[in-house]
């Protein structure tokens, strides 16, 4: 999908407060939704999402909607950058984030399906949606999720925290004595490393 250039569709814009399509609008050849995400975006988020664990990111891509009967293939692709602690020193940084994904959207079923199901569509993400509506803000919240590295780290190379004196060893240098391994703090950082 990447080789096209879409001309957006005047009836989705990606600075609506949310990114709620109506199936209807979506025409037989699909829908491509260019996705701009900032700031503002990003803030309301984490209004919403206090817990959230970045603050700042800017994120752009390209999602195409197409109907397949009563189903909506979504396919899409993201990339940017999100601020991230460290997970070794804890200081904040831009972090590289990519991700693509293809997601089956079902109508929502009258009950849940069973969990053996007879879905059998392994290649895809299988979720569901609800009405008329499909609510493409929190799928891309979902994924934008998806793309945190578990473990993010400044810099590969990053000496995190002295786990005696908690200076950070990629500006300072301390005087403590590293050979002491059974300290409670030398078995966290290794935990945490
Ligand atoms: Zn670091
Ligand atoms: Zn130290």
């Amino acid at each position: 999908m990447g080789r096209f250039f879409p001309r957006l569709n005047d009836t989705v814009m990606t600075t609506k407060k949310t990114l709620q399509i109506n199936l209807k609008t979506i025409p037989e050849t699909g829908l491509p939704v260019a996705i701009d995400l900032g700031p503002e975006w990003f803030g309301r988020w984490h209004e919403e999402d206090p817990g959230l664990e970045f603050a700042d990111a800017r994120i752009t891509g390209l999602v195409h909607l197409s109907k397949h009967g009563h189903d909506l293939l979504v396919r899409g692709s993201l990339s940017g950058q999100m601020e991230l602690a460290c997970s070794r020193c804890l200081e904040s940084f831009a972090a590289p984030a990519a991700i693509d994904f293809d997601l089956l959207l079902a109508p929502r079923p009258p009950t849940a399906p069973a969990e053996d199901g007879e879905l059998s569509l392994t290649d895809l993400d299988l979720d569901y949606y609800t009405g008329e509506i499909v609510d493409l803000e929190s799928l891309l919240r979902e994924q934008i999720i998806l793309m945190m590295p578990l473990k993010p780290l400044c810099n590969e190379t990053c000496n995190g925290l002295c786990p005696q004196c908690g200076a950070n060893l990629n500006f300072a240098t301390c005087v403590c004595k590293t050979d002491d391994v059974n300290s409670p703090f030398a078995q966290l950082a290794k935990l945490k490393t």
